[in-house]
């Protein structure tokens, strides 16, 4: 599984950086910035998930 983040939907809002500073950054823009793609394994699949819900944008998609 692997996690996608759409940049051109990105807002800014920079929920995602804080609910997983270790998977995702902002950039100077304040866009979003993925700093690892690969979600394995239970726990990390269930934070990615709580993540791509909390983005107000959309921007944050699982794909298998
Ligand atoms: S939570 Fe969504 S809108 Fe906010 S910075 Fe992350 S990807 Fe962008």
């Amino acid at each position: 599984m692997r996690i996608t983040a759409d940049t051109h939907r990105c807002l800014g809002a920079g929920q995602c950086v804080l609910s997983d500073p270790d998977r995702f950054d902002q950039s100077e823009e304040g866009t979003v910035l993925l700093l690892r793609e690969r979600v394995s394994g239970r726990d990390e699949e269930s934070q990615a998930r709580e993540t791509v819900a909390l983005c107000p944008s959309q921007a944050l998609t699982l794909e298998v």
